[in-house]
């Protein structure tokens, strides 16, 4: 039961072939039995899912019905969950317990969602291999001595391990595509403003956005048809109507025409990866889509800009944890200013401490205009280069990330070389855009991603060209050993 698709569970609960309440308890065993190793969850929410999944098996046998009715879902560790810890991954939150749902974890519980459990992330979000978690770094399934990614690395593993077929990820730089593409999952980065931040904690809030982590397209349409929409309560949520994302799946891709940036095939790009990107576009043309080289001239400035920009908005978000309104509150202040100092010396981790220096340092008074002001004229040049590169293009195609998964700590040393990791997804969010990744074959036993991004609003064809290059490709299927 642990191998199907959420698509694959909504015809079985629909057929009567198992319940979710038994789906549930098998995945939950499941859980408890492989977590372990693995460390994908930080918290696990048994009867909530108990009480969850009987309600959708009443709401079924009274003849509702819907692909999220019964399915086993988790959200990452930084969407409230009401009565339930949201710890962001920091001690911080360690006994943070939400008042209220997020929008996202609101609206898939309404459509019958079954929440497992909160999986681990990296602290505030901040990372790319899920070892900055107060709670222990995660583990990759396809080998336990590698990083799955961060910082939704929990939601990755856990869906990679078949511990559950779909869960809840947040990208701000990278964190949903870059573990998708480090654990061999589909994963999809909405439009900003396409799904609700309401509930979501922040990180920088002009980047985040909240999105689907599934083993295939047609799980991520599914999960996404749930999680988008317009909310009043998030500000930045646009009013557009969601389109069935299911239906816009089955598409032609005749005549579908796909940049390819030359830019991304530079020195930094492992050229076993560059093979297999190279692989999947001869695929899609096989599927009748028309190749063509294209140039995003500004990217090589993407990395300092964003590094820039997401500490700044961190700096600022991060100061509402400060001992008093919110979070971790130190032994014995002496004074006031020992009770802040302490508080946010021993709550946040050194990640954080060092964002939280770098963002306070590039907004201050004489820096502002060398650091964050620049920063900001970059990312309108980003923005400039995607909407000249749509004039010609349906999609751009290229790597998730230039490596494949490292070892465990191999990075720790050296917080920079995990920033250029992001170099190939952190550019979507600059701009606002949406972008998927999906597995595209493995190096050294490990996965591959293939990144793909669209104009605004343009999720449906992500999920078209994912889904027709997984009818016609089975990387997505293949299974770690051991799970
Ligand atoms: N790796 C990037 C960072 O550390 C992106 C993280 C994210 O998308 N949340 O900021």
């Amino acid at each position: 039961m642990h191998q199907l698709t959420l698509a694959e569970i909504a015809r079985g609960l629909a057929d009567k072939k198992f319940s979710s309440e038994e789906l549930t308890k098998t995945l939950l065993a499941r859980i408890a039995q492989l977590d372990p190793q693995l460390n994908s969850f930080i918290s696990l929410t048994e009867d909530l899912a108990l009480q969850q999944a009987k309600a959708a098996d009443a709401r079924r046998a009274n003849g509702e019905s819907g692909a999220l009715l019964g399915a086993p879902i988790a959200h990452k560790d930084l969407f409230c969950t009401q009565g339930i810890r949201t710890s962001c991954g920091s001690k911080m939150l360690d006994n943070f317990k939400a008042p209220y749902d997020a929008t996202v974890v609101a609206k898939l519980a309404a459509a019958g969602a079954v929440t497992l459990g909160k999986t681990n992330m990296d602290e505030f979000a901040m990372g790319s291999a899920n070892e900055s978690s107060y709670y222990g770094a995660v583990k990759n399934p396809w080998n336990l001595e590698h990083v799955p990614g961060g910082s939704s690395g929990g939601s990755a593993a856990a869906v990679a391990a078949r511990l559950l077929p779909a869960a809840t990820g947040t990208d701000t730089g990278g964190s949903i595509r870059q573990p998708a593409a480090l654990t061999n999952l589909t994963g999809l980065k909405p439009t900003y403003g396409r799904v609700s931040r309401w509930g979501m904690i922040a990180y920088a809030s002009s980047l985040d956005q909240g999105g689907p982590l599934a083993r295939t397209a047609e799980d991520c349409a599914i999960l996404l048809q749930g999680m988008a929409g317009f909310d009043p309560q998030d500000s930045t949520s646009i009013d557009e109507p969601v389109p069935d994302y299911s239906a816009s799946l089955n598409g032609s891709l005749q005549g579908l025409r796909i940049g390819v940036p030359k830019e991304y095939f530079s020195a930094g790009l492992d050229p076993r990866i560059a093979e297999l990107i190279h692989n999947s576009v001869k695929e899609l043309e096989k599927l009748g889509a028309v190749v063509k080289e294209i140039s995003l001239p500004n990217m090589q400035h993407a990395i300092p800009a964003y590094y820039v920009i997401a500490p700044a908005e961190a700096s600022s978000n991060l100061s509402r944890f400060d001992g008093v309104r919110f979070g971790y509150r130190c032994e014995d202040p002496k004074n006031l200013e020992d009770l802040y100092k302490r508080s946010r010396g021993e709550g946040f981790g050194a990640e954080v401490q060092r964002r939280i220096m770098v963002g306070a340092y590039a907004l201050s008074a004489g820096y502002y205009d060398a650091y964050y002001l620049k920063a900001q004229k970059i990312r309108r040049l980003i923005k400039n280069d995607f909407m000249a590169a749509f004039n010609e293009v349906d999609i751009i195609l290229g790597p998730t990330t230039p490596n494949p998964a490292w070892k465990l700590g191999a990075k720790n040393s050296d917080p920079v070389a995990a920033y250029l990791e992001d170099v190939y997804t952190i550019t979507a969010n600059l701009a606002g855009l949406p972008g998927l990744s999906m597995p595209a074959g493995f190096v050294d036993g490990l996965p591959v991603g293939v990144q793909l991004l669209a104009p605004y609003f343009q999720e449906g064809r992500l999920l078209n060209v994912a889904h027709q290059y997984q009818l016609n490709t089975d990387w997505h299927t293949r299974t770690p050993t051991g799970f």
